[in-house]
């Protein structure tokens, strides 16, 4: 939390700030108003900036808080417009966020982790293993950080997906800050719409996400219609297999209008058999849902194949006949190693092929 001997302020969100400027300072609530609008709205970073603050006020706040950046270590550019940030922790750790150029829209795809514990098997990220959590202000702190870029260029981005490095639900607390600050309409102002945070399925997170109300859409790795092939691309279906994940999704509260995102990364020859085909249908029977397929993207030394586009275009004709909202997520930014599931640190990558190499000598 601190920086020096100072806190940062991008890990409270606006009713924690209230409480801790009251005991600390003994302000009134409006106070926290005003800071979270001038850094999370406007961005600033300076409280000499903060006009509207007394001074004696401004330099008692430079005193007790930073508002944190992460160290930009590198952006790449994708032939597509994809922006793929590097970004480097106080620690020396580094994460990757990218911000998605999509035909009506961008989107940004942030990180929640330093590498992941889930171990999925065709998932690059899980080579990492899990290395830390990210706490709130490295998370925010990607979304102002990839802001005051965009903006640099005129541009604004208004959908965010927790789809980076690392398994959110498993950073609960933090990711939950996060989300509150992202839908303070003082502050970053996102519907909860426009917000999706995706899990591999741990079901005890879901049923928390649910019941505290989260401020964000939900998508799943649903990834495979039998528990065998689940549990063995996916190691925690062992603890919540098919069944348990689906009844927690339909126990979740949801507004008549929500709909959950089942996602389902096409493995060719692994889930995508025709068996797959006719059996996914009657696992989400009932499910205010919609299908995002995603066509694998081939990771060296990983084994997994992408079935051809045909295919995958007949599973999405299928299911829409099958009256799913299906739609097919094309990665963006692969020639920057940006798409999907394709997310690890250069340094662990060198790390990877400095092992490999030492293990063929
Ligand atoms: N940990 C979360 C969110 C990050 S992964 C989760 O697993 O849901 C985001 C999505 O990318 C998940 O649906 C995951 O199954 C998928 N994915 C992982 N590796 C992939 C790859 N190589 N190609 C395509 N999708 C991949
Ligand atoms: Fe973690 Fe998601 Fe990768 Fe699985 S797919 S290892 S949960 S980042």
């Amino acid at each position: 939390m601190a920086s020096g001997s100072r806190v940062e302020l991008l890990d409270f969100d606006r009713a924690e700030l209230a409480a801790e400027l009251e005991e600390r300072f003994n302000l009134p609530a409006f106070r926290a108003r005003q800071l979270i609008r001038w850094v999370h709205k406007r961005r600033v970073r300076d409280f000499s900036e903060m006009t509207d603050i007394a001074k004696p006020l401004r330099e008692a706040f430079g005193d007790a808080y930073s508002v944190y950046r992460p160290e930009l270590a590198e952006r790449q550019i994708s032939r597509d417009g994809t922006r793929k940030y590097l970004f480097r922790l106080e620690d020396g750790s580094e994460i990757e966020s990218v911000l998605i150029k999509q035909p009506d829209r961008l989107t940004l795809c942030v990180s929640s982790q330093v590498g992941c514990a889930m171990g999925c098997k065709f998932c690059r990220t899980a080579l990492m293993k899990l290395k830390r959590n990210l706490a709130t202000h490295e998370i925010i702190g990607q979304v102002l950080a990839v802001q005051d870029d965009a903006a640099e260029l005129g541009l604004d981005f208004h959908n965010i997906v927790f789809m980076g490095m690392g398994e959110p639900l498993h950073n609960f607390d933090n990711v939950l800050r996060a989300l509150r600050l992202l839908n303070d309409e003082l502050g970053h102002d996102f519907s909860y719409r426009k917000v999706t945070v995706s899990t591999s399925g741990l079901v005890p997170a879901i049923e928390r996400f649910g019941q505290v109300g989260a401020p964000a859409s939900l998508a799943v790795s649903l990834n495979a219609t039998s528990d065998d092939v689940r549990t063995a691309l996916i190691p925690i279906n062992k603890k919540w297999p098919i069944e348990t994940l689906m009844r927690t999704l339909h126990e979740l509260p949801l507004s008549s209008t929500q709909r959950i995102t089942i996602e389902y990364v096409m493995l060719a020859g692994v889930n995508d058999t025709d068996a797959d085909l006719q059996r996914l249908p009657g696992i989400l029977h009932g499910l205010p849902c919609k299908i995002n397929l995603i066509p694998y993207n081939e990771n060296a030394g990983l084994g997994f194949k992408r079935p051809s586009t045909q295919h995958i275009a007949r599973w999405q004709d299928r299911l829409l006949s099958r009256g799913f909202n299906t739609t097919v997520r094309w990665s963006k930014g692969e020639d920057i190693d940006a798409a999907c599931g394709q997310l690890a640190t250069q340094s662990s990558r060198q790390k990877r092929v400095g092992d490999r190499s030492a293990a063929l000598s």
